[in-house]
């Protein structure tokens, strides 16, 4: 792995680096971008060699899905997705009678992706792409999307200083990475321009035409919570495993509530996130369109669980197998702001629990003789919130610095 113990390039990297952008600029001239946005955007970028750990970052901690789901649809979330439902309510009606798409599933998407148009990445895009395109294990790939990204502004779309995202290219409202940008981006504003980062309509309207591309059935719902029989085979859940509702039915499987599943309707399959003790999900096409926008189950379940508490849908009924539940963005705020009371240092208490975050949380779990799994769990809040303010150093063990 690179390490960072240089505050420049060396001079042999940079020269490579150069030579890189050069080639870079003969493409990109191929393609179409004029030789002048390249000149003005593209030909001065230095390397950015912190996207190369993070392309190479094996995470340290990992994350079960009741933590991720209790950041993702928290009542915080919850709240101001109404808001925007109420807020875009014309846009979003028009935007279903384009797309067939419901205004709970755009925004339930956007509320996941960019927190409705609040986090974007700050990384300046065509430095993160160029330097993955140039440099690191996946460059193909990446020239691509930088290539891709010259493309957007050459097209005047998007201001070149308003391209900025994640460390691995994703931009705008709707976090799309650039060639995603070129497929199925739309001017829903009619302006000309499709503009992902400052207007909410576009936003919106490439949403839904990413998931009505993707195969969305506009009369099915993505599926719904359910209860199992004792004793069911579980080999048979899967998300691409599509049984009859019939079959469901003989085999004992009932709504969450216990009320008898509805006879008829599509195929669904048996999603089972946590194993055969926690919430169980028969899932139908719809399911598995959200799923392609970004390919985990448990994002697709944040959004399909974050749309249905739009439509105002309560809670899952089973618990998730745990007797230490997640934290919502709230509780993950107060915990960062109980460890920097505590001397920890990991930046500001912003409810984003990253490596450092972490950490420090299985420092404090150490010290209380629990497990070090860095988890920021309900527990773990109780503990330090009825502990006080007391630093590390008062304790005697120093301030730490990770
Ligand atoms: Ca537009």
């Amino acid at each position: 792995m690179l390490t960072l113990a240089f505050a420049a390039p060396l001079p042999a990297l940079a020269d490579g680096f150069s030579a890189c952008l050069d080639r870079l600029r003969a493409q990109a001239v191929k393609r179409g971008v004029s030789r002048a946005t390249f000149d003005a955007h593209a030909a001065q970028i230095k390397p950015d060699l912190s996207v190369l750990e993070l392309l190479d970052a094996q995470p340290e901690f990992s994350t079960p899905i009741w933590d991720y789901l209790a950041g993702l649809v928290d009542e915080e979330r919850v709240a101001d997705g109404r808001a925007m439902l109420e807020r875009w309510r014309d846009v979003l009606q028009k935007v279903e009678e384009r797309y067939g798409v419901d205004p709970a599933t755009v925004v339930a998407v956007w509320g996941v992706e960019s927190n409705y148009g609040r986090s974007l990445g700050a990384r300046p895009l065509l430095v993160s792409l160029g330097t993955l395109a140039c440099m690191g294990r996946r460059q193909d790939y990446f020239r691509g999307e930088f290539l891709d990204t010259l493309k957007i502004i050459d097209e005047g779309h998007i201001p070149a200083e308003r391209l900025t995202g994640s460390w691995a290219g994703a931009f705008g409202q709707t976090q799309f990475m650039p060639s995603t940008f070129l497929r199925l981006a739309v001017d829903f504003d009619g302006d000309g321009r499709r503009d992902l980062v400052d207007s909410a309509p576009d936003a919106l309207a490439s949403t839904a035409n990413f998931l009505r591309r993707g195969g969305w059935k506009s009369d099915e719902s993505w599926g719904f919570e359910v209860r199992l029989p004792a004793g069911l085979d579980i080999s048979l859940a899967g998300r691409r495993n599509r049984h009859a509702m019939s079959s469901w039915i003989a085999r004992g499987v009932k709504l969450a509530d216990g009320d008898p599943l509805p006879a008829g309707g599509p195929d669904r399959a048996l999603l089972l996130p946590a194993g055969a003790t926690g919430p169980a999900f028969l899932v139908g096409r719809n399911f598995n369109v959200i799923y392609g926008y970004n390919a985990a189950e448990s994002y697709a379940l944040a959004i399909a669980h974050l749309s249905d508490r739009l439509r105002g849908g309560g809670e899952f009924r089973t618990p998730w197998p745990t007797d230490d539940p997640g934290l919502s963005r709230a509780g993950r705020r107060e915990l960062q702001r109980l460890l920097i009371a505590r001397g920890h240092d990991i930046g500001e208490a912003d409810g984003m629990v990253g490596e450092r975050t972490r950490k420090a949380i299985a420092k404090e779990q150490t010290v209380l003789g629990r497990q070090a799994d860095g988890r920021a769990s309900q527990r773990l809040l109780e503990i330090l919130r009825a502990a006080g303010n007391v630093s590390a150093e008062d304790r005697g063990e120093g301030t730490t610095h990770d």
